[in-house]
């Protein structure tokens, strides 16, 4: 038994694949097209998209992120911890409890309405501070914000409480990376309006921002003085239509090893229900992941890439295995890499694939993964830098 202590830990023979040098790429490609005036606001809610916020953190602020944006307490106190005192920004909204701990930690909170405005003040003149704010307007997503033409009065009142300090005043776009941009347009005008309103006053504000990845890709002139970049960063594109840069790759891909083979012949059946039956004889590979791990649960759909061609699901998904066609791929052996998504060779399984099968969009893809397929970091398109999980990279990147 004490011989196990001196062995690494086996893992197992499923994993995300977070490749921290395409991610540093990325973010230098978006910021290669910023003037310098234009700050980066690196959106790393929800575990980075399930890329791992502490370390997607960690490099967007080396490649020269202002700060960071968040959707819980959680995650924004996780990042605290971790040692990060970059300025971070709660999107959303503020139960009144939270308040005091927004305040300790120097957290940035969004403000939507009156009463967390006023709240957040009394909480930061009792801790002695000055906290600075952003608030947000609702330009017609109708999800958080005060509305654009009932702005006026929460900016003024911000303005009124001296331990608030308007920093920014921001907007969310319903639709910024479709073809059609008159709706985005049309918030902008919306969001235009409220400036000028301000501008009148002599309200001034650092920070006035509106682009998510979609309106940083197809709406330069919305680009104002900072962009929230999530999925682009991430090196996947918002939509199949809004504009390309090239260079930009996925930073994330999800691997296994075949864990079986069965032989079937003409008639025999694949999995519960019996979804499929062979016309011939077959050879079925087992992939050790199923819909326990964030696959979608299809029926004879979809592809996995082994040794470079794609190989077809057969039957259903199970929760912890699929099965996949290998007869046209004899060359397939017990524990081959099995690409579920992500390139191998010049085959591509990409998350808007997956996402067409799971009825869904890229960025459910990204996140659904489940944190039991362990989170393995390389770099720039070498070998994995560690067979642990990405926590014990962090040290490694650093230098
Ligand atoms: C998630 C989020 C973003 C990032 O959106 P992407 O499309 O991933 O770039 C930007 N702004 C707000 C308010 C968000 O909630």
């Amino acid at each position: 038994m004490t011989q196990l202590e001196t062995q690494p830990f086996p893992g197992r023979p499923a994993w995300t694949e977070i490749d921290l040098g395409r991610l540093r790429r990325n973010l230098q490609l978006i910021r290669s097209e910023l003037p310098p005036g234009v700050q980066l606001l690196a959106v790393v809610k929800d575990e980075a998209y399930g890329h791992g916020a502490r370390e997607v953190a960690k490099i967007a602020l080396e490649e020269g992120a202002w700060g960071l944006g968040l959707s819980t307490l959680e995650e924004a106190m996780a990042l605290r911890e971790a040692g990060i005192r970059a300025p971070l920004l709660l999107l959303g909204e503020r139960q009144p409890a939270e308040l005091p701990w927004c305040v300790a930690h120097n957290l940035t909170v969004c403000l939507n309405e009156e009463t967390t405005a006023t709240l957040l003040a009394k909480v930061a003149a009792r801790a002695n501070k000055r906290v600075p704010v952003h608030i947000k307007i609702n330009t017609g997503m109708n999800r958080y914000g005060v509305r654009w033409d009932k702005a006026l009065e929460l900016i003024e009142l911000v303005c009124s409480l001296k331990s608030l300090e308007l920093e920014g005043v921001l907007t969310h776009f319903a639709q910024s990376d479709e073809a059609d941009k008159t709706f985005a347009n049309l918030q902008l005008a919306r969001f235009n309006q409220v400036l000028a309103a301000m501008a009148q006053r002599g309200v001034a504000v650092k920070f006035r921002h509106t682009c998510n990845s979609g309106g940083f890709l197809d709406l330069p002139h919305a680009h104002l003085d900072m962009v929230r970049i999530g999925i682009l960063m991430y090196g996947v594109f918002p939509s199949a239509v809004c504009r390309r840069i090239p260079g930009i790759q996925p930073v994330m891909a999800v691997k296994a090893r075949i864990a079986g083979f069965q032989q079937l012949e003409p008639g025999d059946s694949v999995g519960y229900g019996m979804r499929f039956t062979a016309k011939t004889r077959m050879r079925i590979g087992i992939v050790p992941v199923g819909y326990g791990d964030g696959f979608p649960r299809v029926i004879n759909q979809g592809h996995v890439l082994i040794h470079g061609k794609r190989a077809p699901i057969v039957g259903g998904v199970t929760m912890d295995a699929f099965m996949v066609d290998v007869t046209a791929i004899p060359e397939a052996q017990m524990w081959d890499e099995v690409v579920i998504m992500g390139k191998q060779g010049t085959e591509e399984i990409t998350a808007h694939d997956i996402a067409r099968l799971k009825g869904s969009v890229s960025y459910d893809v990204l996140t659904g993964w489940r944190l039991r397929l362990q989170r393995k970091c390389v770099s720039a398109d070498t070998q994995p830098l560690d067979t642990h999980a990405c926590l014990t990279v962090e040290h490694a990147v650093a230098k």
